[in-house]
């Protein structure tokens, strides 16, 4: 598995569909995804340029924290790994990763953001977080509808002092062409600019519209993502079967 061979690849397309659209390429952060991936691999990537790894599940980011901080670091560039989770997070497990994430994607829920906070308070820091969007409406996936999002975000503000609101995420249905779900991104970003407009520069920024995977971040791009969170595209698939 070519990494930094990957990596090359998909920055150029980021760059390419950011143009497209009149953005810069560098305008946009790429987050690699590496659920699944081993210590060493996730070194390879932060050799090759990588600054933002995305977890979707607590356990693996209690496992790998360590080891990746001490590879990082050999690497030169420990303090600039910055961890985002990017998956469901339960109130009871906000604990165990309150000193390691950098971005929480997927609050959904104001009892959850009262734990982030309560937590962060705790720690002595502020932990930024991301509100994530149902768009479709999917049973099987976790988010608020997009029509609840912009009073989410404005409660969590004005509620929790610990916590930094900096935008949206979001996660597209899959489909085979992502034509299909490029109404989606639009109406999330729709929400992302209101919610630009009450943002106070504090605890209210509209800084991350983290929309995009693998097989439709460009058509997320083209729509406004600023954020987008690759795994395969940078690793080639994955391999769940222990
Ligand atoms: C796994 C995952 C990704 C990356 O998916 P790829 O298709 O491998 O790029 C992005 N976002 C979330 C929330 C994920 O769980």
């Amino acid at each position: 598995m070519n990494i930094a061979g990957n990596l090359k690849t998909i920055r150029d397309r980021v760059d390419a569909a950011a143009k497209r659209v009149g953005r810069k390429g560098g305008d946009i952060l790429i987050v690699a995804v590496t659920k699944t991936r081993s210590p060493e691999e996730m070194a390879d990537a932060i050799r090759a340029g990588v600054n933002d790894v995305g977890e979707n599940k607590v356990q693996e980011i209690v496992d790998k924290f360590a080891t990746v901080a001490g590879l990082a670091e050999r690497e030169g560039a420990g303090a600039h790994v910055k961890w985002h989770m990017i998956g469901h997070l339960q109130r009871n497990k906000v604990k165990y990763i309150i000193d390691k994430t950098d971005v929480i994607h997927s609050v959904d829920s104001i009892r959850l953001a009262e734990e982030i906070d309560r937590r962060a308070a705790a720690f002595g820091r502020t932990m930024d977080v991301l509100v994530q969007v149902n768009a479709a409406g999917e049973e099987s996936k976790f988010g608020v509808p997009t029509d609840g999002a912009r009073a989410l975000v404005a409660e969590i503000a004005e509620r929790c002092r610990a916590v930094r609101v900096k935008g949206l995420m979001s996660i597209a249905p899959a489909a085979e062409d992502p034509e299909d779900v490029r109404r989606y991104f639009r109406e999330v970003k729709e929400v992302y600019d209101l919610i630009a407009r009450d943002a106070d520069g504090e605890r209210l920024t509209a800084e991350y519209l983290s929309m995009g995977m693998t097989h439709d971040f460009e058509v997320a791009i083209e729509e406004g993502s600023n954020l987008v969170r690759i795994g395969t595209g940078i690793f080639g698939l994955r391999n769940y079967g222990k």
